[in-house]
């Protein structure tokens, strides 16, 4: 038996966070949404790419469905009024999967926020969609807010 340390808090934030699965920006990413965004407890919702799978790429289509309904079910069932989209740099759905690489890795992984924040805000009327990039300074990742420009 294992007992945590971190006692249990019923309340919900009502905010979710769409994230790639890649565990090793787990930490920082927790850190950015609990710590700068005081999003403690935020829902998650992590598949390889994150966000990336619902800017309408015809290989990822079935990943698409699926986000779709898992974000719909926490939108009604948790009561969401806002959702943060986290990329990374050097996502291997964009390298391996989508062969995306190079000057036009992150100038498409913008472009897919856009497009999927743009998505989410036309499922989920009044949502609040919010756009970050996370980056590797040495041995520290940095955020930076892609602001993504309203009624797109
Ligand atoms: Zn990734």
């Amino acid at each position: 038996m294992f007992r945590s340390s971190h006692p249990f808090n019923i309340d919900r934030i009502h905010a979710a966070a769409v994230t790639c699965s890649d565990g090793r920006w787990g930490h920082q990413i927790d850190d950015f949404l609990e710590t700068h965004l005081a999003l403690p407890r935020y829902d998650r919702v992590a598949i390889p790419g994150g966000a990336g799978c619902l800017a309408g790429h015809l290989t990822t289509w079935k990943e698409e469905a699926v986000f779709e309904h898992q974000l719909a079910l926490l939108v009604e069932v948790h009561e969401l009024s806002r959702v943060v989209l986290v990329a990374h740099q050097d996502c291997a759905f964009y390298t391996v999967r989508l062969r995306v690489a190079g000057d036009e890795l992150e100038k498409r992984q913008r472009e897919d926020l856009a497009i999927a924040a743009d998505r989410v805000r036309r499922l989920h009327q009044g949502m609040q969609v919010e756009s970050y990039f996370a980056r590797r300074r040495g041995h520290h990742v940095e955020f930076e807010e892609w602001k993504i420009p309203d009624g797109r």
